[in-house]
């Protein structure tokens, strides 16, 4: 493994830098508005992050990795890698929903010539808002067990059932939708992939508010729903091998890394600047020993990162690999967040918009939302599960 950057990619990183300090508002970047481990670019409003979509687009940096006959910049996953590590440092959204990352590089793949010319160049432009309607009420970890039926009829197929925690459905113009295609086969045979377009009748949508309140994601009910034909990505009942690679594409997860970082190093400024009962806080000693046992942990969490995007710029495949960086990622953020309640004290539970919340608040809002952050993407235990049998080479439990 080689431990220092490219001067090529130093570089590119001094140019997101310079772009993302002059374009993306720096009071966001210093923390102003909501923080949040989940991103969406600490709760900015919809309008503001759309419109600084559409320049990251005109640098072509939502379409890094894609092909260049494609619309995108051929670059490596090193460079993706930073580009992602310098967005979120400063609290930028890398992109709004999961078309830049996860829906084109599928249609690429799997997407016949006319679905890659309607769909790709709009993905690109920043055009069109994607969301992923996988999750179910009743199939979330276990998703093959999805129920949500698409029956043929002439042109069409006809779609009923129901999704949850589909974020950002309330603002998608498209859907990327795996529904039963095939009850009667074993249940990952039977699966087909989907893409939807958001203003088809038949389709309500009722957001939900997560724990901070705020509503990034929907339940989303489908009624007689009927999706043309061409809108079938790859073949009929083969939608969980399109599914599997929609999500292996975005992989690296090093924005959950530092971005925590960012609130990290507020935290130990904070533990520095303050007193409390006659002594500053970092000079109390649990406590300056957590900060410092969390900044090696971050350190160790950039690295596992790193190893990810490391493996594919050499052309491999990770996965256990993958699994252990988004586990470590996302526990370490819930490390972080009780951490920060400890250093800040009573006052640490204020929320945004209390005259005394210390760091604005966004500690007591981080704490809260790093809740999700080991269920979204894949639960602690299903990550662990993965490392066991595909890592480590454990029999199935
Ligand atoms: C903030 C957020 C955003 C999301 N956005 C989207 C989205 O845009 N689109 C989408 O489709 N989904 C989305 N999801 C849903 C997410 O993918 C699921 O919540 C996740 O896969 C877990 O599924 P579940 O909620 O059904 O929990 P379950 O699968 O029911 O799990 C419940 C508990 O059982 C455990 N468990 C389950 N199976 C096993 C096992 N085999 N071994 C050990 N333990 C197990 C789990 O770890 C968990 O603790 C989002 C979720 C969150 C929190």
């Amino acid at each position: 493994m080689e431990f220092r950057f490219s001067p090529e990619e130093d570089a590119f990183r001094r140019e997101v830098r310079g772009f993302v300090r002059g374009e993306w508002p720096q009071e966001v970047t210093e923390g102003a508005g909501a923080e949040s481990p989940l991103g969406y670019g600490g709760g900015r409003g919809f309008e503001e992050m759309r419109s600084f979509q559409k320049k990251l687009a005109r640098k072509g940096w939502l379409t890094l990795a894609w092909p260049k006959e494609h619309g995108g910049l051929a670059a490596g996953h090193m460079n993706q890698l930073i580009y992602n590590e310098e967005m979120a440092y400063h609290r930028a959204p890398q992109q709004l929903g999961v078309g830049p990352d996860r829906v084109g590089p599928t249609i690429i793949v799997f997407g016949n010539e006319e679905q890659k010319g309607r769909h790709l160049p709009a993905i690109a432009g920043a055009e069109v808002i994607w969301c992923q309607g996988f999750s179910e009420p009743g199939s979330g970890s276990d998703l093959a067990s999805l129920q949500t039926a698409a029956v043929a009829e002439g042109d069409y197929f006809v779609v009923n059932g129901q999704k949850i925690w589909t974020s950002l459905a309330n603002v998608a113009d498209w859907m990327i939708l795996l529904a039963r295609t095939d009850p009667d086969a074993p249940k990952h045979k039977g699966i087909s992939y989907f893409l939807l377009d958001m203003k088809t009748p038949g389709i309500t949508i009722q957001p939900l508010a997560d724990m901070t309140g705020r509503q990034t994601f929907n339940q989303v009910f489908f009624d007689n729903v009927r999706v043309p034909r061409d809108c079938l990505v790859g073949e009929l009942n083969r939608g969980w091998y399109v599914a599997a690679a929609t999500l292996d594409f975005e992989r690296s997860g090093i924005n959950r890394v530092v971005a925590g970082f960012r609130t990290y190093e507020e935290l130990v400024a904070y533990s520095r600047e303050t007193a409390r009962d006659g002594g500053r806080i970092i000079d109390r000693e649990p406590l300056r020993n957590k900060l410092a046992e969390l900044h090696i942990e971050f350190h160790a969490g950039r690295l596992l990162a790193y190893r990810v995007a490391w493996l594919q710029s050499q052309g491999r495949i990770p996965n256990a690999e993958a699994s252990i960086s988004k586990l470590y990622g996302s526990e370490l953020q819930q490390r972080l967040a009780r951490a920060g309640i400890e250093v800040l004290g009573l006052g640490g539970q204020l929320k945004p918009g209390s005259r005394w919340a210390p760091l604005a608040g966004r500690i007591a809002d981080y704490y809260v939302a790093s809740v999700a952050t080991t269920i979204a993407a894949g639960t602690s235990e299903v990550m662990r599960n993965i490392i066991a049998m595909r890592g480590l080479g454990l029999p199935r439990g």
